[in-house]
């Protein structure tokens, strides 16, 4: 509209201009002076062409302010709040319209997807400022790492993604780019009041063959840094085709589990665990075992991982502990019952209730019950384990510190949560019944054991030769193949009757003399 009272404005004081000026200008020098209805009608047209201008200069102002308005709004979208980079959805996009720009052009495109390991820990130990403050900065690292042309995403979390123009996919100059970024980000960082470290695993891989999408690189990239993280953290890996045929197969086995759920496949089996001094049982560690009706399934170390990673131990280990507390109900009640809790449990602040409710229904002493953590726990949220195990320990609960010297926790580490026992791992103890084999680790680990105030377990005892090279080393309790394999409810039951009726047939002789 304001376009048509332009134009029709300057039409009309073209018109009007052409008629009345030459009039004024006559009337200035004395002439007759102008028709007052065309000067009138020319001072309107004047006030009509200011008016327009004026509107127009406020018009482009406004367009301008919305334009910068709509662009800020767009980079907000785009972004992550916190590092200012691109955010999932931005990625995506702007990813997908680089690979199209890419085929015209040679080389081709690098993504990464990096995780930062054990960030949760800086989270807890130094607060979410910190943590924050952290990512912040881990963002600027990566940032400077990367060519011109790059793209950053934080896909969530502690997680990125970058899309990186490279001249080839040659692995040497992949890994010297994957390299840079770990020993960056390996430095530490001095953030306001704290000095932290964090390291990263990073998953790589290329645009090749360079018809796939965003959307699949991204998933290869995530696949390879499943990988390193999987291989130990602080490195980074390429992806490869079995790395897709590994992450199908832990789809099927965790719908299997799903499946083996519901139909009640999963029992408790029990290791026997042994006063060694006396050779007294003195109670059972329950271990989960898969048994379909027909076929085989792997063992525990390759389902409970696959639980824990899916969400599905805490009904798993639910189910497992609920029927070995009924079993345990008929044991002899100086028993203990050892169970093992993943540190995915641990982080439900329910737990330590739930577990409870359970040592009651199924009338069971909670002094009965010893829980079997993993120093994996210490890498969880802090508070909330500690929380959970003191109110556990309070009832009367024991806590048992599984695999030790398997981790890389420190003294002081351990410490901070309150274990009644350490449990040496199997690796240590498996060489010493053979010819020449040393003690001295297990000595140091006892030792060690003993300087916290704790009592030791040793397991994996597979042979006399283990247990006589352990019987000098005091008072400890023993597990393993040595004693039997862990076995069903029933044969326990059948175990703990043969034991018993020993015991009676023992103490009998002794009664029937004492009568004569
Ligand atoms: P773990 O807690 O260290 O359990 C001991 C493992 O060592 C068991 O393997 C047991 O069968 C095995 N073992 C016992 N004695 C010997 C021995 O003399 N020599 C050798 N070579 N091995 C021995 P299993 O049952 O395959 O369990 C493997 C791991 O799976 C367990 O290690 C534990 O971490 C986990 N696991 C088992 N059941 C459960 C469960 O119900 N919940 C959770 N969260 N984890 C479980
Ligand atoms: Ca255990
Ligand atoms: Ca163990």
């Amino acid at each position: 509209m304001l376009l048509g009272i332009a134009a029709a404005s300057i039409i009309m004081f073209v018109g009007h201009g052409a008629a009345v000026i030459p009039q004024v200008i006559h009337g200035l020098r004395g002439g007759p002076a102008p028709d007052p209805l065309l000067t009138n009608a020319l001072l309107l047209n004047i006030v009509l062409l200011l008016f327009g201008w004026r509107r127009h200069r406020a018009l482009s102002h406004e367009i301008r302010e919305r334009i910068a308005a709509e662009a800020e709004a767009r980079r907000l979208s785009d972004s992550d709040p916190l590092t200012g980079c691109l955010n999932r959805s931005s990625l995506t996009r702007r990813f997908d319209a680089m690979l199209v720009a890419h085929h015209e052009r040679p080389g081709t495109v690098a993504v990464l997807l990096i995780d930062l390991d054990h960030f949760k820990l800086v989270n807890d130990v130094h607060g979410h400022q910190t943590g924050d403050d952290l990512l912040v900065a881990a963002a600027q690292r990566l940032t400077c790492q990367l060519p011109a042309g790059s793209l950053i995403a934080r896909l969530g979390g502690d997680e990125f993604a970058c899309a990186v123009p490279v001249p080839h996919s040659d692995r040497q100059l992949l890994a010297t780019m994957a390299d840079a970024l770990i020993a960056a980000m390996a430095e530490p960082f001095d953030l306001s009041l704290v000095a932290a470290r964090v390291t990263l695993s990073a998953g790589v891989c290329t645009n090749d063959p360079p018809t796939l999408d965003a959307r699949t690189l991204l998933h290869r990239a995530d696949m390879a840094m499943y990988h390193a993280k999987k291989h130990g953290k602080n490195r980074w890996a390429l992806f490869e085709p079995m790395m897709e045929r590994e992450h199908i197969a832990r789809r099927e086995l965790e719908a299997a589990i799903r499946h083996g759920l519901a139909a009640g496949e999963f029992v408790p089996y029990y290791e026997q665990q042994i006063d060694i001094e006396t050779g007294a049982l003195v109670g059972f560690e329950m271990l989960a075992r898969w048994l379909p009706e027909v076929g085989e399934r792997p063992g525990p170390d390759i389902f409970i991982p696959v639980a824990e990673e899916s969400g599905l131990i805490a009904e798993l280990s639910d189910r497992l502990t609920e029927q070995a507390l009924a079993d345990a109900a008929e044991w002899p009640a100086h028993l203990t019952l050892s169970i093992n809790i993943s540190p995915v449990q641990l982080r439900d602040p329910w737990f330590a209730q739930k577990l409870l409710k359970r040592l009651l229904t199924a009338n069971i002493a909670p002094s009965r019950l010893v829980l079997e953590i993993t120093e994996n726990c210490l890498h969880g949220n802090l508070a909330v384990v500690h929380a959970t195990l003191l109110s556990l320990r309070n009832q009367g609960v024991r806590v048992s510190l599984d695999d030790f010297g398997t981790g890389y926790s420190s003294i002081a580490q351990l410490r901070q949560l309150p274990f009644d026992r350490i449990k040496i791992d199997r690796s240590f103890v498996r060489e010493l019944g053979s010819e020449g084999a040393r003690a001295e680790v297990v000595e140091a680990m006892i030792s060690l054991g003993r300087g916290l105030g704790l009592p030791i377990t040793v397991e994996g005892i597979e042979n006399s030769g283990v247990l006589r090279a352990l019987s000098d080393v005091g008072q400890v309790e023993g597990q393993g193949y040595h004693y039997g394999f862990p076995e069903n409810a029933a044969a326990v039951r059948a175990r703990l009757a043969a034991s018993e009726q020993t015991t009676t047939a023992s103490a009998a002789p002794r009664a029937a003399g004492e009568a004569a």
